[in-house]
């Protein structure tokens, strides 16, 4: 095998590059996270790397029959193949529960429910779920029961985890203040998605993430898992928010992007180019193949405009 081509940003350590796409399968792909799944296919193909793709149907309660499949099928349309195998989280329930055991002494049944901790009034994390006060963290109250199960975050002082990311540099979180002790396992009995991803990225040997910036925030908490299991944090690029010309988020618009049998190429290259990412003349789109041509070169261009804007 030859040695895989980084492109400029990939820094001194780089090594072999395996990049993935994990949507949840909740409804048909919206343009949001397609703008994800053509960057994190963009980076690895620049970057001489693997793609994977993962099924990220771990809240069974949220995914719809069918979904997956439009959405398998949809990437496949657009000519982004996986390589290798696409994995689905329900059926990987196993590597969940034994990463929880590895790390049991952080963490602890919680009997609170949702009132109950958004009463405490500690305010909201930055992504939308109520600051845990602690209440349990030293044993659950006389008759309540275990609802879910928490890990415990090291206290203010402690807390603090920083990153670099690709696109908006450095993040950095203070974990008891920004999020409180986090949920692993939830009251409804499916793992979070927290612990989920940071396993299954492991597992697979991700290198590097590149999803929406809607995560940013839960980066930090993912650093902090991977640190408490001993796995590798991978770098991370996170998409800006992609609006559309009337300024709404992509995100919002479901089935954003019709795409018919013969046309995928200028739908996928619009879509990026309204997303402002290739600066790709759309008539050089033509057929898919000549898409994937000249955008996986622009993507490299994107990346050493960036990196010039960082240093300048
Ligand atoms: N499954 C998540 C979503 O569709 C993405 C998770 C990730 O990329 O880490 O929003």
């Amino acid at each position: 095998m030859s040695t895989p081509y980084l492109g400029p940003d990939a820094g001194p350590d780089a090594g072999p590059y395996i990049g993935r796409f994990a949507p949840s399968p909740t409804g048909p792909l919206h343009a949001g996270s397609l703008v994800a799944a053509v960057a994190s296919y963009l980076d690895a193909r620049f970057h001489g790397g693997a793609w994977l793709v993962r099924i990220e149907d771990i809240d069974e309660g949220r995914s719809v029959p069918g979904a997956a499949e439009g959405i398998l099928a949809l990437l496949d349309a657009l000519g982004m193949h996986a390589d290798g195998e696409v994995v689905w989280q329900s059926r990987r329930k196993h590597l969940y529960q034994a990463a929880a055991e590895q790390i049991e002494a952080s963490t602890y049944p919680c009997g609170c429910n949702r009132r109950e901790i958004a009463d405490s009034r500690l305010g909201f994390a930055p992504d939308g779920a109520a600051i845990y006060p602690g209440t349990c963290r030293y044993g659950l109250a006389q008759g309540r029961g275990m609802r879910s199960l928490r890990l415990r975050v090291p206290d203010a002082g402690n807390d603090t985890v920083s990153f670099t990311d690709r696109f908006a540099g450095t993040v950095t979180q203070h974990l008891a203040r920004d999020s409180g002790d986090f949920v692993l396992k939830r009251a409804d009995g499916f793992w979070a998605y927290q612990l989920a991803v940071v396993v299954d990225d492991a597992e697979q040997g991700v290198t590097d993430v590149v999803r929406g910036a809607d995560l940013l925030d839960s980066t930090p908490r993912q650093i902090f898992l991977q640190r408490l299991l001993g796995v590798p944090t991978p770098r991370y690029l996170h998409v800006p928010v992609v609006r559309n010309a009337d300024g709404e988020k992509l995100s919002k618009q479901t089935g954003a992007l019709a795409v018919t049998a013969g046309d995928e190429a200028a739908a996928v290259a619009a879509l990026m180019q309204s997303a402002g990412f290739l600066g790709l003349d759309m008539e050089q789109a033509g057929s898919l193949d000549a898409f994937w041509r000249a955008a996986i070169p622009a993507w490299g261009k994107l990346l050493e405009r960036r990196a010039g804007a960082a240093l300048a």
